[in-house]
């Protein structure tokens, strides 16, 4: 079994933008990744320092706006119309969630096409669905970001996908057909699972349930990558049993140091390239 490193990845697109990086700083241009926090959210306090941290590793300026859970509509759209004009802001990334009077979609949809590094305004969707060049959300990027390190072909194979959410699912299904692979997305009211993933080449879990994927669900020489990000007994997993699945899978990423080590780098390399290294 191939261990699919999430790590090497990483540090493979971590050079390209650190060269970028370096390279305007001689021109004196200092991009920054401008990253919108809202409310108490504990998780997402943590993304956004992890980020912060991430970036000021590469050379990128990362600044955290910090806003309280009451904070209005109209107040946080007139933040992201400030940070729209700004010339050194590249990228805009809330952290999701918003607190809950706060029409999200809404916000999402103020920020500037040009620096929506997370791909999640309706109008980066609907460039991704029709096939023309835009931000992709940063987690399915991650994950076609593994298959070409790896070099794992796309074309003709079987992918089944678990989980249809707008920021994972979705896109991943779209990026997979843009490749030429025969998609199945599954979900909670899938029957049974098993019936669609042992007919599968590639699976791929992003559905947010711990052990989900056992080894008696995967085809032998299937490629399994695990999107999932599960706390159990206090330590983090996917959704995929590793050690089972292994025994039976070509090749598998593991959780930590799979999907979720690129997704960062990949925030990155979209604030630094725009949208140009998408299709
Ligand atoms: P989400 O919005 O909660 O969506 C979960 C999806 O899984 C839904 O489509 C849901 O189906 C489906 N689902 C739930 N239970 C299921 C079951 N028993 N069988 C089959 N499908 C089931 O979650 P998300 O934002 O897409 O995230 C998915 C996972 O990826 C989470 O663990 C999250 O933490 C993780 N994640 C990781 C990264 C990373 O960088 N590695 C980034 C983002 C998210 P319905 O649509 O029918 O409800």
């Amino acid at each position: 079994m191939q261990l699919l490193n999430g790590k090497d990845v990483a540090a493979f697109h971590r050079n390209q933008v650190e060269q970028q990086i370096a390279a305007w700083k001689k021109q004196e241009i200092q991009p920054e990744l401008a990253i919108l926090l809202v409310g108490e959210d504990k998780p997402s306090a943590m993304y956004a320092k992890s980020m912060q941290k991430v970036a000021h590793s590469v050379g990128l300026k990362a600044e955290i706006y910090d806003r309280s859970a009451d904070i209005s509509e109209e107040e946080l759209l007139a933040l992201i119309d400030t940070l729209n004009t700004q010339p050194a802001v590249f990228g805009i990334l809330p952290m999701m969630p918003l607190p809950s009077h706060i029409d999200t979609q809404r916000i999402l949809n103020r920020i500037d096409a040009d620096k929506d590094v997370d791909g999640l305004t309706d109008s980066s969707a609907a460039r991704l669905f029709t096939g023309k060049k835009g931000f992709v959300p940063c987690t399915p990027r991650a994950v076609m970001a593994i298959f070409d390190y790896y070099q794992i072909p796309l074309a003709g194979k079987h992918v089944v996908i678990l989980g249809r959410s707008n920021v994972v699912g979705k896109p991943l299904a779209q990026l997979c057909l843009n490749r030429n692979a025969t998609v199945t997305i599954c979900h909670s009211q899938t029957p049974s699972l098993q019936t669609f993933t042992k007919q599968a080449d590639i699976v791929i879990a992003a559905v947010g349930r711990a052990g989900l994927v056992t080894k008696d669900m995967i085809k032998p020489g299937a490629v399994v990558i695990d999107v999932g990000i599960n706390r159990v007994n206090g330590k983090t997993v996917g959704d995929v049993d590793f050690d089972g699945v292994s025994q039976v899978a070509a090749a598998v990423t593991p959780v930590p140091g799979g999907v979720g080590a690129v997704t960062t780098m990949m925030v990155l390399e979209n604030t630094v390239y725009g949208a140009s290294l998408n299709d």
